[in-house]
C-alpha cells in the first residue's frame, strides 16, 4: 500500500541520518510508569444512544471486539520482530497525485509529559492546518478540558498514545529504557484501556494507535489491528522527541516527501517544535502541499 513512496521516505530517513536516531526523547519521559494505576471503564460504552427507527438505514456496524479474546489468542507467542518500521505499521498515507503530508503530535502524559505547547495549537487553528493528535491516557488526565476541546474540533482527528505510554510488546522488551508491555494481556490493556475513555471522549472509537516510544513487537502489532485499529508510525522523525532546534524541525518537515506521516509533539512547550513547524507548514505551502488526517 505505501509502497510508491517507500523509496522517497527511505531516502528521507537516510539523510535525516543521525537525527532519525535522537529519537522520541519527549515521548519517554521519564517517570516509571504506574503499572495498573489507570483505571479502566466497566466495558466499552456503546456508541448507539438510542434505539434507532426501524425504517432508518443502519450505518456500518462496528464488528464486535472482544479484547479478552484478543488477549487469549496471543497469551504465549513469541515475537520475532521488534522496531519503529515493523510490516504493518503504516508510516505513510494513501498514495494521490498532489503532494499530501499528514502531520502527527503525540501527547505523551507523565511527569515530564502533560504540558500543552499552546503556541503549536494555535498556530494550527489559525491557519487551518488538520492534523491527527495522539492522545495518552495519562495526557488527559492533567488535560481533560483541552482534550474535550481538541476532540470536538473536526480540524483535528484523535488517535490513541496508549494508556501507561510503553513501547507495545509481550516480553518488556525497551526502548529509550522505557520498558514495554509484558505480556498480550498488558498489550491489550495498553491500548484497550485508553481505547475505552477515547471512545467516551469522542463518542466513536478511535482508529489509529501508535504507542509511547512507537515502538512494537510484530504480536504487539497483530494485538492492535485485531482490536479494530490501525497501528501507525511515521515516515518522517520531525522534532526528535522535541529535542531539535527550530531550524531542524522546520528543516525535517518543510522538506517531507509526499504521502510522509511526520511526527512531532504537541506536550514540549519551549521546545523548538512550534517554530519549527511554523516555518515547515510554509515551506510545505511554497511546495504546493496539502495538509490531510491520517486516513484510518
Ligand atoms: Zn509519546
Amino acid at each position: 500500500m505505501d509502497s510508491p513512496v517507500l523509496a522517497t521516505r527511505r531516502a528521507v530517513l537516510a539523510g535525516a541520518g543521525v537525527l532519525a536516531l535522537a529519537g522520541l526523547a519527549a515521548c519517554a519521559p521519564l517517570s516509571r510508569p504506574h503499572a495498573g494505576q489507570e483505571s479502566a471503564s466497566p466495558g466499552p460504552s456503546s456508541s448507539h444512544g438510542s434505539p434507532t427507527p426501524s425504517a432508518a438505514p443502519t450505518p456500518t456496524p462496528t464488528p464486535t471486539v472482544d479484547p479478552a479474546a484478543v488477549a487469549a489468542r496471543y497469551a504465549g507467542a513469541a515475537p520475532t520482530a521488534f522496531g519503529l518500521d515493523l510490516p504493518g505499521i503504516r508510516q505513510t498515507i494513501a498514495p494521490a497525485a498532489a503532494l499530501r503530508v499528514a502531520l502527527t503530535f503525540d501527547a505523551c502524559g507523565g511527569r515530564r509529559g502533560s504540558r500543552v505547547d499552546a503556541r503549536l495549537v494555535d498556530t494550527l487553528r489559525r491557519e487551518g492546518v488538520p492534523a491527527t493528535l495522539f492522545l495518552n491516557s495519562r495526557w488527559i488526565d492533567a488535560n481533560p478540558a483541552l482534550a474535550a476541546d481538541l476532540a470536538a474540533d473536526p480540524l483535528f482527528v484523535i488517535g490513541n498514545h496508549g494508556t501507561r505510554h510503553v513501547p507495545l510488546s509481550v516480553t518488556g522488551r525497551e526502548a529509550y529504557g522505557i520498558a514495554g508491555t509484558a505480556s498480550a494481556q498488558e498489550a491489550v490493556d495498553e491500548v484497550w484501556q485508553n481505547h475505552v475513555r477515547l471512545s467516551e471522549l469522542l463518542g466513536a472509537p478511535p482508529r489509529l494507535f501508535r504507542p509511547g516510544t512507537a515502538f512494537y513487537d510484530d504480536i504487539g502489532l497483530a494485538i492492535v489491528r485485531d482490536l479494530g485499529v490501525q497501528p501507525i508510525g511515521f515516515a518522517v522523525n520531525g522534532d526528535g522527541g522535541a529535542t531539535f532546534p527550530a531550524r531542524t524541525v522546520r528543516r525535517e518537515i518543510g522538506q517531507a516527501a509526499g504521502g510522509s506521516i511526520v511526527i512531532a509533539h504537541m506536550n514540549q512547550p519551549g521546545s523548538g517544535t512550534a517554530e519549527g513547524i511554523e516555518g515547515a507548514i510554509a515551506d510545505l505551502r511554497a511546495r504546493g502541499a496539502a495538509f490531510v488526517h491520517v486516513d484510518g
